[in-house]
Formats: structure tokens, sequence, C-alpha cells
């Protein structure tokens, strides 16, 4: 860890530097608006894009809690409503096997079990919420380049020579982040070795606002209900495969689709481009260092399948802007040990069932062996007949805040 402060040139003094300018680290300057601090963002993507950012094929699934984090944040109403899609039903397929886990919204005492918004929207509500903080500076179209802490401040080294110092710095620069690694923190990473095609498709059948997730043998697919006969399609596969699927003329690849998909939503048709997005977990050591702290996805990664990642991000982002406010209400120091260790404790304490929970899933569903797929269909059949198993889950998906 370096921890020298730079000693050459002017040095620019904030209260607090956050590195990313991501869902994560805009929400969190949301949730500091009225702490009356000065906070520098410095995010390497240019302003044009952080305020339109263009769709990247990501239909986020929102808990109710994180819905509710989002009103907080007075980000949720920047959000049209047309763009806002509901998850009522959610059904786990095994194989080629009809039969299908259930989850039924009216279970959970609810009209939904969670609602999907494009990333991109949610990014670009949360530009314009962050924008609005009083005392925040964005440093757009620069890269952190080197960082570091000592007794009294943590400082950051820009790509054009800028120098900035603050009590606190915030790692919110994804789950390669460097920020972390340059504050000596190390991350338990897992490659799948696979690849995530996601895109938008059309279809002839409704979906009865119902989620899919079939764990077919070699791929995985999960169908997410868009409004109207369209869905969001996820199709996981070794990385490997992915190149030649995205080859696929746009016919053939529809065609693909519906066939794997038993043709529930009869035909389906592509809409727009297909992204790729390799599938890495990670799971930091610890979420806090000396005057440092990492939040969403520098603190924990997630496996894209059980739709945790920015819920986890945002619900994290909130604990610590919590602490923050406390240690000024109190005239205190923003990035005390204390206040960064019990971020860290309480964050772990939710994160990280969630992250090993949704990696034994993964094992056991890309598992290929004949006693895998025998628990798979196991697992299915137990969840329907075991009510509080099946509740338990359903409070997962809903997370309804306490
Ligand atoms: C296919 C897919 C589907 C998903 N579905 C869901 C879902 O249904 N539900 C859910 O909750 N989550 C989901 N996620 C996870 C979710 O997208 C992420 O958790 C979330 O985007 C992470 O936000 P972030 O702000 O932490 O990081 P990012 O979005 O990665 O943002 C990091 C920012 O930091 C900037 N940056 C990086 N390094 C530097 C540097 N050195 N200097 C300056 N700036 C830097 C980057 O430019 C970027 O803007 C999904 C993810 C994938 C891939």
């Amino acid at each position: 860890m370096t921890t020298a402060a730079p000693t050459q040139g002017r040095t620019e003094t904030y209260d607090l530097i956050i590195v990313g300018a991501g869902p994560a680290g805009l929400g969190f300057v949301r949730a500091l608006e009225g702490c009356g601090l000065d906070i520098a963002v410095v995010e390497r993507q240019p302003r044009s894009i952080l305020a339109d950012p263009p769709a990247d094929g990501r239909d986020i699934a929102l808990t109710h809690r994180s819905e509710g984090i989002l009103r907080d944040l007075d980000i949720w109403p920047r959000i049209a409503a047309a763009e806002v899609s509901l998850i009522r039903h959610a059904k786990v397929v095994n194989g080629q096997s009809a039969y299908a886990l259930h989850f039924d919204h009216r279970d959970s005492g609810k009209d939904y079990l969670g609602r999907l918004v494009p990333n991109n929207l949610i990014r670009r509500a949360a530009f314009a919420a962050a924008r609005e903080v009083a005392g925040v500076e964005v440093i757009d179209g620069r890269s952190v380049v080197a960082a570091g802490s000592n007794e009294e401040t943590a400082w950051a080294l820009l790509d054009d020579g800028r120098r900035l110092q603050a009590r606190l710095l915030v790692a919110a620069d994804s789950r390669f982040s460097e920020t972390r690694r340059r504050f000596g923190i190390a991350a338990r990473l897992r490659d799948f070795g696979r690849s995530c095609i996601v895109c938008r498709m059309e279809h002839d059948e409704d979906h009865d606002d119902t989620a899919f997730e079939c764990f077919h043998y070699g791929r995985t697919l999960a169908v997410l209900p868009l409004t109207g006969r369209r869905s969001s399609v996820v199709v996981t596969l070794p990385s490997d495969d992915a190149a030649e699927v995205l080859a696929m003329d746009e016919e053939a690849f529809g065609r693909d689709i519906a066939r794997r998909f038993a043709e529930r939503l009869g035909a389906m048709r592509l809409l727009g481009e297909r992204h790729v997005y390799p599938l890495v977990a990670v799971y930091a050591d610890r979420f806090c260092g000396r005057r440092f702290a990492a939040i969403g996805d520098a603190a924990v990664g997630m496996h894209p399948v059980t739709a945790h990642g920015f819920n986890l991000g945002l619900r994290g982002a909130a604990v610590l802007a919590r602490e923050i406010r406390a240690a000024r209400v109190r005239e205190g120091d923003i990035g005390a040990a204390g206040g960064l260790r019990r971020y860290h404790l309480a964050h772990d304490r939710v994160a990280r069932p969630i992250y090993l929970g949704t990696n034994l899933l993964v094992g056991l569903y890309t598992d290929e062996r004949p006693p895998a797929r025998f628990a798979r269909d196991a697992l299915l059949h137990l969840g329907n007949l075991l009510r509080p198993a099946r509740h338990a889950i359903l409070r997962q998906l809903t997370d309804e805040a306490a």
C-alpha cells in the first residue's frame, strides 16, 4: 500500500473522494445529501455518457427494499414508469423437464415480487439526482492512477496530474477495482469460466409477468418479463461458445432461444443488440481500510443469477452513508476507523450468505454429473413441497426493509 501523499504540485482538498460514478457511487452521493460535505467524484467516462448512458442490455431486477431506497434517494421518480416492469411470478426449471419450482407473489402478500428497470435508466436517474447534491464536483473523463492514505488523510492522483486529498476515499470502481488493490485489500475472485449474453426479445405469447430461470444442461437461460410481449433474455454459456452465439444471425438466434425455451412464448425475435459479460464473482477481504471504504461491486461483485448485485450495492451504500451522517452529527471524523468498521461488519453480515449461497447454486446448476442432476430435480420438488423453504426464498426475493 502506498502511504505517503504525493508532495509535488498543488493538492485540492475535499472531505470525501469517491472513485467511480456507476450506480453505486452515484446512489451513495445522493445518500449524503444535506451532510454539507465537499465531495469529489472521479469517473473515467465523459459527462455526456453519465448524463445519458447507452443501453447495456442489463435489465436490473430490484427488490422491494431497493425500490424503497431509490424512492428515498429521489432516483425512482426520475425513471419513466413506462420503462418499469413487474415480476409477479418466478419459475425455476431443471433441464428439459416441464416441472417448475414456482414462486407466486400472492404467497409473499405483495402485489409483485420485484421490478425490472434498464440499467442505463438507473444510471441516468442516479446521475441527475447526484448532480443536485450541494458541494459535489464530478471530475469526469479522468482516471485515478494512484491512491493511498496515512493517519490523517486519503489521497488520489489523477491521470492529468491533479492531486486530491480528503478524510475518506470510497472506491466504487467496479468488481475489478484498481483502487481497492491500491489500498492493499485483497479479494476472492471466482471466475466461472462462463459468459452471459444479454438482450431484449419480443415474442408472440404473453409472459404473464413470469420470470423464468431454466437450468439447462450446458447453458442456462433466464427470461425476465418486460412490458408488453417483450422479455429480457440472459443466456449463460461457456465463454468459448459466446462468439459463436453472437455470430448467429438474428433469425437463427431467435429460433434458437425459442426452442431452448420450449416455445413457451411462441416465436421470439431479437430487439436491439446482444451484449456479453464475463462471469466473475468477487468478494473483498474487507470493505474498509485506513481512511478507505469499498462499496458496490468493488466490495461484492455477484454472479447475476440471483439478481442481487446492485441490490446489495445500494444497501451497503445506504449503510455507509448512515455512518458518515452519524459522524457529522457528532462533529466527528468521517474517515475514523470505528464507523468504517461498523459498515464492514453490517454489510458483510448481509452480503456473505447471499454471495456464498449464490455461488453454491451456480455450482450445483452447472454441474452436469448425474448426482448433481438428481439433486437439482430433488431440490425443485422439495422447494414446492416445503412451504417454509419457499417462504424463506420469497422473503429473499422481495427483501422488504424491516
Ligand atoms: C448481465 C448482468 C445482469 C445483472 N442483473 C442484475 C439484477 O438483476 N439485479 C441486481 O441487483 N444486479 C444485477 N447486476 C449487477 C449490477 O449490474 C452491478 O452490481 C452494478 O452495476 C454495479 O454498480 P457499481 O456502481 O458498483 O459498478 P459499475 O457499474 O461497474 O461502475 C463502476 C464505475 O467506476 C468507473 N471507474 C472504474 N475504474 C476507475 C478509475 N480508476 N478511475 C475513475 N473511474 C473508474 C467506471 O468507469 C464505472 O463507471 C447484473 C450484472 C450483469 C453483468
